[in-house]
């Protein structure tokens, strides 16, 4: 364990057994936050809510490689421990949990945890593997972890919804809090893949918010036919030429099924789009309670 200048937090554990020391000296309820760096406002935002809502605040930094389909994508993650730990420090986690690859998955692993057709729309369909890969490590975390409550992001809607799963079906440790989405000024979701955008592509990515917007407000002025409110996305995001549509989908926020013809309940809206190079999504839920 890496207790840092006299006692200073957060304590750092890179191994199970440093893990399950500083565990072992903080209180229950304890809260959980799995990231893998690059923290940004989005990342406090869960942290500080955490802190809120827990006596202690325990969270993961780690670059899972198992849900990175493309190598040079795993190998351009920005990774800047100091930055990290300075941002959690004065978020108030008081544990971070940094593994290497093998202390995550130690020699002879092979246990993979499949959520089923839920991991293979969506953004699974674009990146297949992705989601095993994130339920393989999210319940690897929980075992090793067991939060009380664990704190998962809203703009990851897909993700939210296969970690609600499996935590259900696997009777993983603990609750999983859903957590708003932290936006930019001009609404693009908070992302470490922004700062890959060239400025051009920067202020035309504003455009996946705007079509989330745009559809939202035709759901609240009485359009709930999934397939017009699939189609109010679409002719926003056509209208920035910047910008490469992957998907648009209008779904049940539960099973993630496209939705079709009018809607009484919950609407999970996202979409997925390129700019640049760079792959971008970001989601709302809405309803008319
Ligand atoms: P990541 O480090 O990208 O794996 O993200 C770690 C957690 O932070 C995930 O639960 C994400 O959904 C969440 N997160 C990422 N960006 C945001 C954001 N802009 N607002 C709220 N949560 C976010």
């Amino acid at each position: 364990m890496t207790p840092g200048v006299l006692g200073a937090r957060p304590v750092v554990a890179r191994t199970r057994e440093e893990l399950r020391d500083a565990l072992a000296a903080t209180p229950r309820p304890r809260g959980f936050v799995p990231t893998m760096g690059a923290l940004h406002a989005g990342h406090v935002s869960l942290l500080r809510r955490a802190r809120d809502e827990s006596a202690s605040v325990v969270m993961s930094v780690f670059v899972n490689p198992t849900q990175f389909e493309d190598r040079a994508d795993l190998d351009a993650y920005p990774r800047d421990l100091a930055a990290d730990l300075a941002v959690a420090r004065d978020a108030g986690a008081d544990v971070a949990f940094v593994p290497s690859v093998e202390t995550v998955y130690p020699a002879g692993a092979s246990t993979t945890v499949d959520p089923g057709p839920i991991a293979r729309v969506l953004e699974g369909a674009a990146r297949p593997g992705h989601f095993a890969g994130v339920a393989t490590v999210v319940a690897i975390l929980l075992g090793i972890v067991a939060p009380d409550v664990s704190y998962f992001g809203e703009k990851d809607a897909q993700q939210l919804v296969i970690v609600r799963r499996i935590v259900r079906d696997l009777a993983l440790p603990g609750s999983v809090a859903g957590c708003r989405t932290v936006r930019e000024p001009d609404g693009l979701a908070m992302s470490s893949r922004n700062a890959r955008l060239g400025p051009d592509d920067r202020s035309a990515a504003a455009v996946l918010h705007r079509a989330l917007l745009a559809a939202r407000d035709a759901h609240a002025a009485g359009t709930t036919d999934a397939d017009a409110l699939r189609a109010v996305m679409r002719d926003v995001v056509a209208a920035e030429p910047r910008a490469a549509l992957d998907y648009v989908s209008a779904a049940d926020p539960t099973t993630l099924e496209e939705a079709r013809g009018p809607q009484a309940g919950p609407i999970l809206l996202s979409l997925a789009a390129v700019l640049g190079g760079v792959r971008l999504i970001d989601a709302e839920t809405v309803s008319l309670t």
